[in-house]
């Protein structure tokens, strides 16, 4: 449903719970969050608002210097913290949008491979995807196949264990747009969660994904081909 991904300078969890609080209004079940530190990916999550989630005590502690928020609006498994956003594995954490069509074929495969489901979300089978192509491809290379094995739509935001400073966006059917701030740079499922860190502006077209870091964005089409963007600056008024 909402999507937040911040990479910067200083500690991300308090500015990722206020963007989730812009993004309330599209309506939503229950929110979670995921950052890295000292390369330990901390999650946290809950049912309902994101009062809720801002009180939960591992929020309160949570320190890094990149993270991922998500508001969810539950498709595929009913509303509960366990299937709330970020969805993480050992060495990923992910926030999603949208909805994984074959989801339930690409599950008995991983199944099959030994992976083991948390949730009864369609989103979790991006996580072990990726997972699964880490143990031997590239980031880029990771990305690049997990994306040509789903059907549907996405918006993604993924954040990796062993990549300290650097966020995944991707982008099928679902808005995404990355936002250019001080010393940090953001991505975002609509401009107006970015709003009150930047109006500077760039969007995904579909099929494309990006590498967010705080001094730097890439952006790159479906064959990891590089894609130059324009930043677009937004009206107080948008
Ligand atoms: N299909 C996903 C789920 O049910 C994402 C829903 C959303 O867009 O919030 O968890």
């Amino acid at each position: 449903c909402g999507i937040i991904g911040i990479a910067s300078n200083k500690p991300v969890s308090a500015a990722i719970i206020n963007s989730l609080r812009k993004l309330e209004y599209r309506g939503y079940d229950s929110s979670g969050i995921a950052t890295l530190s000292e390369g330990i990916l901390n999650e946290a999550k809950s049912e309902g608002r994101v009062d809720i989630l801002e009180k939960n005590l591992a929020v309160k502690k949570m320190s890094g210097l990149i993270g991922i928020g998500h508001v969810r609006w539950a498709t595929h498994g009913i509303p509960n913290t366990i299937n709330a956003h970020p969805h993480s594995s050992e060495s990923v954490s992910v926030v999603h949008n949208g909805i994984i069509e074959n989801s339930t074929i690409l599950k008995k495969h991983l199944i099959n491979k030994g992976h083991l489901f948390k949730s009864q979300t369609d989103t979790e089978v991006i996580v072990h995807l990726i997972t699964e192509y880490l143990k031997e491809l590239n980031l880029k290379d990771a990305i690049i196949k997990t994306l040509k094995q789903l059907h549907g739509s996405f918006a993604l935001g993924i954040i990796f264990k062993d990549q300290p400073d650097l966020i995944v966006g991707a982008r099928r059917g679902s808005p995404l747009a990355v936002g250019y701030g001080p010393n940090e740079n953001y991505l975002g499922s609509d401009s107006y969660a970015l709003k009150s860190m930047t109006n500077k502006i760039s969007y995904l077209d579909d099929g494309e994904f990006c590498i967010i870091k705080k001094d730097q964005v890439e952006f790159f089409d479906e064959e990891g081909l590089k894609v130059n963007k324009k930043v677009l600056e937004l009206s107080s008024k948008e």
